[in-house]
């Protein structure tokens, strides 16, 4: 079940928010364009996600979209840290203002646009946020990155399998390797737990997928 979830031809975008002096974003793949008059974006996002308090406190965002010349340390800034633990703006030079007050990225990206909410609509896990175009840019020619470019180009590739004499799991979904050596501290799971002992609702601990999308490596 959920296979099909990977034949979507999902984009991937930085989606970023901004209340008071706190700025934050993170990496979605669900902003599409819902009607062209009013011109008006969709996008859904996870509730535990940082970004989706600041977009509910302020009911503006702005979205990056990625480019075929995205490097995989956007993901690793964006993605694969909270900002509830860091600042993924500290020392971040590839981003500006938009006319909202909030960051875009101006490296890695071929557009950017800026949203006021108008709608949100509950759907258990995630919320999902309609809202008006007010501003918008275009940054390069380059192509935008697909999931699949992201899975095929960006990612970097695992590990030479002979070099590794021990049983890796690997997330498909963002790369997170789960090493039974290592365990997962944060998810009170011990060292030395073996990927199969994992309890069925263990997630991955960098996007919060389940253990359904793991591929032993
Ligand atoms: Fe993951």
């Amino acid at each position: 079940m959920k296979e099909v979830i990977f034949k979507f031809s999902y984009g991937l975008f930085v989606l970023s928010a901004k209340d008071g002096e706190k700025d934050n974003a993170c990496i979605i793949n669900t902003a599409i364009q819902v009607t062209d008059t009013p011109f008006q974006v969709s996008m859904c996002l996870n509730k535990n996600n940082y970004t989706h308090d600041l977009i509910m406190n302020t009911k503006k965002f702005n979205i990056s979209f990625l480019s075929e010349e995205v490097t995989f340390d956007v993901f690793t800034r964006f993605g694969f840290q909270s900002g509830r633990d860091v600042n993924k703006f500290e020392d971040f030079a590839d981003c500006e203002r938009s006319e909202n007050g909030l960051y875009y990225l101006t490296k890695g990206t071929n557009a950017m646009a800026s949203i006021d909410v108008k709608q949100t609509i509950d759907l258990g896990t995630h919320t999902m946020f309609i809202g008006e175009v007010t501003e918008e840019k275009i940054l390069s020619e380059s192509p935008s990155c697909t999931y699949t470019y992201y899975q095929n180009s960006v990612k970097p590739k695992p590990q030479n399998k002979a070099a590794v004499d021990k049983k890796l799991w690997v997330c498909g979904i963002c790369g997170y390797v789960y090493d039974m050596e290592k365990g997962d501290p944060k998810g009170n799971i011990p060292a030395g737990t073996p990927f199969e002992k994992l309890p069925e609702d263990w997630v991955c601990p960098l996007c919060k997928h389940g253990k359904d999308v793991f591929e032993e490596q």
